[in-house]
């Protein structure tokens, strides 16, 4: 019976041994209980810890899980092998920039050296012919005063347009101006023949009358035969007309003139020599339109005229400048100045002639110009090198080609990366700078000066509307901000070189007049006309033409203030139309018995006289 029993021990150790399974079980749970209790504390500290610290609310942010990736590995990947950022890049575009742009530099001193010269040179041109200011005596004597009246026609052959326009000149110095523009074909600029030109000028008066004056067009001409007029005839119901003519010409009277040379890029060997005014009346004559070419008329002298026709102020202007195509000036000199002899007639009483300086060849030997080698570049690829040079600095047909040859030179330079796409990586991913090869920069005279404009009047930090010409003129496709920017710096330097060389040429002549300094003007304003594409749309030009003249020794802050160079508007057209009305009334009083006929023919006008119809021959009295 007790074989069944349990020792003692072995009893309390059951007893122990299920007492320490539930301390285990006990203490087990206990230490689950502790370490969750631990756990929901800790993640409502993170939840809540601004309660717990104070601190405003933060969103704990649970860390990712930790992960150890194998050693990379480069598979091919498409890997980015240039330099991210382009800074270096940009620098040496800069910095390159900085470079060509000093090379432009025209210092005070330059300015002063060239006002000098330039007064030097024209004294020059007044005493003798063949000098490089060639100081050409225009025979007229007196500007108008804004009295004179009637209705007029004038053409103007500026270089790269033509213009036609008739004009009523009212008397009180407003007028209405009729107009039309056509550009001249280029292949007409080099033709064969002059009869080639000159047909399409003549067909383009044609037009304008046919459009705007069909009560002219349709009254045909009417000749009398004279001996006061030099044709030996004179024509009835003809319109006057002042033909602007922008070239150099050896004028030998009001409507004669002969073509020294060409200028701005036409070469018709066959024009030079003759008369200019004849070669037109011949095509015009073939269309038997009712227009004489009355007047030759140089843009400057017509633009001259025609400030003075309109300025405010009891003095008229004292020069007419031109800054288009081309640049010229003409002014008003004292007679006694001119030393070198005058074979036309003309009226002596005003002791005044206006003088066409033909600017553009000042300092055709580089004695005071400035000579990048750009410019050595330029001249080399005209047709006429050696010539012309202050013009190929200045005016609007060189600049634009100035700027192509420095941007071209510097795309060679591989170090600095203009219009390459190294560059726009750094501020645009999506697309790639780069310049189609039909862009006007690989071409020669392939980039307008207009564009320069737009460079000029582009301020704003991300040069948008100047990055869009790029594109849509020069076929610069995306170009970055840094390129825009180089742009706008050359083609800044090369207009404000042509602006402060164009001071040059109005300092001079303001100190030739010696108007600032004449006790009869004191006080008075000294008037300027100018006209051309260039000086009216290329911002701050006139502004830079200003610095320049304050700079210059003999006009200063005070001299410069009294300088008012005014836009003459369609200065050209009003100013031949000027001309046109000073030869008919030259002509009128050529002879009293010429008179004594027009007021017979006067008296006689209502006998019908066979007046022949458009297209028929026309009918000499
Ligand atoms: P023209 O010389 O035939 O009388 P313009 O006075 O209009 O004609 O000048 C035309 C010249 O001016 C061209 O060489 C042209 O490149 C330039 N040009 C035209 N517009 C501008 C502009 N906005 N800024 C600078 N140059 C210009
Ligand atoms: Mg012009």
């Amino acid at each position: 019976m007790n074989n069944s029993r349990i020792p003692l021990k072995s009893q309390s150790a059951r007893k122990s041994q299920g007492c320490l399974s539930f301390v285990h079980l006990f203490s087990v749970a206990f230490l689950v209980l502790v370490l969750a209790a631990q756990l929901l504390f800790r993640d409502a500290k993170l939840h809540y810890s601004h309660i717990f610290t104070g601190q405003p609310f933060l969103r704990a942010i649970p860390s990712p899980p930790a992960r150890i990736d194998p050693e990379p590995v480069c598979e091919n990947q498409p890997f980015p092998t240039s330099l991210p950022v382009s800074w270096p890049l940009n620098m040496a575009l800069a910095e390159e920039t900085k470079a060509v742009v000093a090379k432009f530099d025209y210092t005070d001193e330059n300015l002063n050296a060239g006002v000098k010269e330039f007064i030097r040179q024209m004294g020059e041109g007044l005493e003798q012919d063949g000098t490089s200011l060639s100081q050409i005596p225009t025979y007229v004597t007196a500007v108008p005063n804004g009295t004179e009246k009637g209705m007029y026609m004038a053409v103007d052959l500026g270089g790269t347009n033509f213009r036609v326009c008739s004009i009523l000149l009212n008397g009180d110095t407003t007028f209405n101006l009729t107009y039309s523009k056509v550009a001249i074909p280029k292949e007409l600029m080099v033709a064969k023949t002059a009869g080639e030109l000159f047909a399409f000028l003549a067909k383009q008066i044609e037009e304008f009358l046919k459009t705007h004056h069909q009560e002219h067009f349709y009254k045909a001409v009417r000749r009398r035969q004279t001996f006061s007029a030099p044709e030996g005839y004179r024509d009835e119901n003809a319109l006057q007309l002042g033909f602007t003519f922008s070239f150099p010409v050896n004028q030998i009277g009001i409507n004669k003139g002969n073509l020294i040379r060409w200028t701005k890029g036409f070469d018709i060997p066959d024009a030079v020599g003759k008369d200019v005014c004849a070669l037109l009346q011949v095509e015009i004559d073939k269309l038997h339109l009712p227009v004489k070419v009355s007047a030759l008329v140089n843009d400057t002298v017509g633009t001259l005229m025609a400030r003075s026709y309109t300025s405010p102020g009891k003095t008229g202007a004292i020069l007419g400048a031109i800054f288009g195509t081309g640049t010229n000036g003409a002014y008003i000199e004292k007679l006694a100045n001119v030393k070198k002899p005058m074979t036309g007639e003309f009226d002596k009483t005003t002791g005044l002639m206006v003088i066409n300086t033909e600017w553009g060849s000042f300092d055709n030997q580089l004695n005071v110009l400035p000579n990048t080698t750009w410019d050595i570049q330029l001249d080399k690829n005209t047709p006429n090198p050696g010539i012309q040079m202050f013009e190929k600095r200045v005016s609007g047909m060189f600049l634009g080609e100035i700027v192509r040859l420095t941007i071209v030179d510097m795309l060679k330079n591989d170090d600095i990366h203009l219009f390459k796409d190294i560059n726009s990586s750094h501020n645009d991913w999506k697309s790639t700078t780069n310049i189609a090869p039909q862009s006007g920069i690989f071409q020669p005279w392939g980039l307008d000066s207009a564009i320069m404009s737009v460079a000029a009047a582009d301020n704003t930090p991300e040069l948008g509307t100047l990055r869009q010409s790029l594109e849509s003129d020069l076929h610069v496709y995306s170009p970055s901000l840094e390129d825009a920017q180089a742009f706008k710096a050359i083609a800044g330097a090369i207009g404000r070189r042509a602006a402060r060389l164009s001071a040059v040429a109005v300092g001079a002549i303001v100190l030739q007049t010696g108007k600032l300094t004449d006790p009869e003007w004191a006080g008075e304003a000294i008037d300027i006309g100018v006209d051309g594409s260039l000086v009216e749309h290329y911002p701050y030009f006139r502004d830079m033409m200003y610095e320049g003249l304050r700079a210059i020794e003999g006009i200063g802050e005070e001299g410069a203030k009294r300088i008012r160079i005014g836009i003459a508007k369609d200065g050209s057209g009003v100013g031949a139309a000027l001309i046109a009305l000073v030869a008919a009334g030259m002509e009128k009083n050529q002879s009293v018995a010429d008179h004594l006929h027009d007021v017979r023919t006067e008296a006689k006008a209502n006998i019908p006289s066979a007046i022949p119809e458009a297209g028929e021959t026309s009918t000499v009295i």
